[in-house]
């Protein structure tokens, strides 16, 4: 005869964990961050909406949609609570991961149509120990010929971006969403962003940034999970997979539209600030 189904919620909560226990993922609930400071990246990530509503003056940090409320009073925790991923990006990380690992796993990639056009792929380049990751849409013609992110006309202002902030090339980390050009340097499809950034989530969980700068609305979008424009969440923070995010403009975009330079100059400042940089001039 079956056991009576758990009724107090002590009963529902040995049941679940049991469950989780399982599925291998018995660390999950007994290492988890108790107080919901940040909004758990996968989770968040899955939101499916925009982040809303966008303040006019926004704040200095804004939580992903969808994110667990911060916790008022804590409730004694029923197990013991250490620092830890959530569930969601405890699945995608990899005990021990490296660089190295994730451009081994990556392979000779032909996951998605991708590969068919590519001559390189463009794992990514920088500091593996940066404070600041930037992160574009895809490779083109340039980066597929040199296998390097950013190395085009775009890549040479944001390289002056870079130095305006006080850094070096050398000193961030630059990559994209998708590591092999999309053709006619088209915006990468749902479904090939969808297969190329769990090695992108991989690379950010190895660096651990302070910062991560989404450059432009492609990559902006598909790491915070919404289609909102980007001119409605651009230079706001978002608590993301243990760094802070921002959205700023692509600096192709900047090329055809200087007069947003401002904007994103203001942008760059703001992450100046979370990495107490002082800046060495204008862009
Ligand atoms: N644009 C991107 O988004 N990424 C690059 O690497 C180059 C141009």
């Amino acid at each position: 005869m079956n056991p009576l189904p758990p009724q107090t919620p002590r009963e529902k909560l040995e049941a679940w964990l049991r469950y989780y226990d399982d599925l291998n993922l018995g660390e999950f609930y007994t290492m988890r961050r108790a107080s919901g400071t940040r909004p758990s990246g996968r989770a968040a990530e899955m939101a499916p909406s925009a982040p809303t509503p966008l303040p006019k003056a926004p704040p200095a940090v804004v939580a992903i949609p969808s994110a667990p409320p911060k916790a008022v009073a804590p409730a004694p925790p029923v197990l013991p609570v250490l620092d830890a991923p959530s569930l969601f990006e405890a699945i995608d990380r990899v005990e021990g991961d490296t660089l190295e690992r994730i451009r081994q796993d990556l392979g000779d990639c032909t996951r998605c149509r991708l590969h068919k056009q590519r001559h390189n792929i463009v794992f990514g380049q920088g500091n593996a120990r940066a404070e600041l990751v930037f992160v574009g849409e895809g490779p083109g013609h340039d980066e597929d010929m040199q296998g390097l992110a950013f190395v085009g006309r775009a890549g040479k202002l944001l390289t002056q971006m870079i130095e305006a902030m006080g850094l070096t090339r050398e000193s961030v980390y630059i990559c994209n969403v998708v590591k092999c050009r999309p053709p006619e340097n088209r915006k990468p499809e749902d479904d090939e962003m969808a297969t190329c950034s769990p090695f992108l989530f991989r690379q950010l969980d190895v660096i651990k940034p302070k910062a991560v700068v989404c450059l432009g609305a492609t990559a902006a979008q598909a790491l915070l999970k919404t289609k909102d424009s980007i001119s409605r969440f651009r230079g706001v923070w978002f608590d993301y997979r243990g760094s802070k995010l921002l959205a700023t403009y692509h600096p192709a975009y900047l090329l055809r539209n200087p007069n947003a330079k401002p904007d994103v100059w203001k942008d760059l400042q703001k992450v100046m600030a979370l990495l107490g940089l002082k800046a060495s001039k204008p862009s």
